[in-house]
């Protein structure tokens, strides 16, 4: 069938909207007509190939829409189910059968390798076969083939013009907050980097009951937009250094909790140096692979810190999407308050206002 994607083709190099032909969806797969997609962080690096998907790709892994036809082993979802999109996993290695499948043994290859499990792409065009199956579903496309574990059901009385980043940013933040740090009542979190990964682990450490939530970035529109949405203190680190901020807004002691969204290479030791005694700080920042951070493990051994490093929330999305939906129903997690939505041929702007901090998540609409 015909479709219309966009291709990046080129690190640094505006996405080609192009029509391209996507080929049936196989036994265990789902077709699925996008209604919407966020636009991520990481679609940027791919695109510049910090991480080496083959180009040209179809990138996106925020999609949401509605199920149109489904391979005959599908019977998790139907035709005109809504659902979102979230990234691959083999589904059945230790980690995927323990409930941890953001460490999937496979999730490299299955969400960056540019293909099907078997080799296959399933979109072309007239040059030849382009890079498929980004983060199981190569989302900035009208339709695509998904395999049905990857999708979640969602209920219809929510747009799904809001829910496709809860398939990945979303998740990401707050997944990291909830599910790992796990801040309670009364307790202090520091977030490191105010875009939409940031915001969500901030909003959830809001809902938690953390009552000091402090946000830092060199940005002040991002600032000043997190006091709006309830951070009680903003640092900006360009003109202050945020460990000794931190340090005097927690009255010498440091914050329990912390989040670095940044993956900048000096931010690491700051939120390290932010933490108190016991504290508890997550890495979800995504770096250039072989990036070090060197820091004094000779001081940090007294300190009984303790590190996580996150990918995706560590959710089973199945279960934490629906969740954060009824959070969201409640209003305790105003996530939509994020979102800015551009068409389709405006994808590059969305790119764009993403990196300059404009926008804090881009959503397109098809
Ligand atoms: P973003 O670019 O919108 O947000 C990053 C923020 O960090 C920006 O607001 C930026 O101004 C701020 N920042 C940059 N340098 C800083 C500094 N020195 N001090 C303080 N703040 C600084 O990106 P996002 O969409 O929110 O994603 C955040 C990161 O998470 C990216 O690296 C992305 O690739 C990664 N990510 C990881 C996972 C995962 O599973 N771990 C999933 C999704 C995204």
């Amino acid at each position: 069938m015909r479709i219309r994607a966009a291709v990046a083709t080129a690190p640094h190099t505006p996405l080609e909207i192009r029509e391209l032909d996507l080929d049936e969806p196989r036994e265990d797969e789902v077709q699925v007509r996008l209604v919407a997609s966020g636009v991520c962080h990481t679609d940027a690096i791919v695109r510049d190939q910090w991480y080496p998907t083959p180009l040209p790709a179809v990138l996106g892994h925020e999609g949401a829409g509605i199920v149109e036809r489904v391979g005959a082993g599908v019977t998790t979802v139907a035709p005109g189910d809504h659902v979102v999109l979230a990234p691959a996993a083999c589904g059945a290695c230790a980690h995927c059968v323990d409930g941890h499948p953001a460490y999937c043994v496979d999730f490299y290859p299955l969400n960056f390798g540019g293909s099907r499990p078997d080799g296959s792409k399933m979109f072309t065009d007239h040059d030849g076969e382009i890079s498929s199956n980004f983060f199981g579903q190569s989302s900035f496309a009208s339709v695509t083939n998904v395999i049905a574990r990857n999708v979640v059901k969602v209920p219809e009385n929510v747009p799904l013009e809001i829910l496709g980043p809860l398939g990945c940013g979303i998740q990401t933040g707050s997944g990291a907050v909830l599910n790992v740090l796990q801040p309670g009542p009364g307790s202090s979190i520091a977030i490191f980097g105010t875009g939409a990964v940031g915001m969500a682990g901030m909003l959830a450490a809001i809902a938690s009951g953390a009552t000091t939530v402090i946000v830092v970035d060199i940005v002040e529109s991002r600032l000043e937009f997190a006091r709006e949405l309830g951070a009680t203190h903003a640092v900006n680190s360009r003109d202050t250094n945020p460990v000794e901020a931190i340090r005097d807004i927690t009255g010498g002691e440091g914050v329990n909790f912390a989040l670095d969204s940044t993956g900048v290479k000096d931010v690491f030791p700051q939120m390290l140096a932010s933490l108190a005694t016991r504290g508890h700080g997550a890495l979800v920042g995504a770096a250039p692979l072989g990036t070090e951070a060197p820091f004094n493990i000779g001081t940090l051994l007294l300190t009984g810190l303790k590190l996580s490093l996150v990918v995706e929330g560590d959710s089973v999305p199945q279960l934490y999407i629906p969740k954060l939906i009824r959070m969201y129903e409640k209003g305790d997690f105003p996530f939509d308050k994020l979102i800015r939505t551009y068409e389709f041929d405006d994808i590059n702007k969305a790119f764009e206002d993403s990196e300059s901090g404009g926008t804090i998540k881009p959503v397109i609409i098809y």
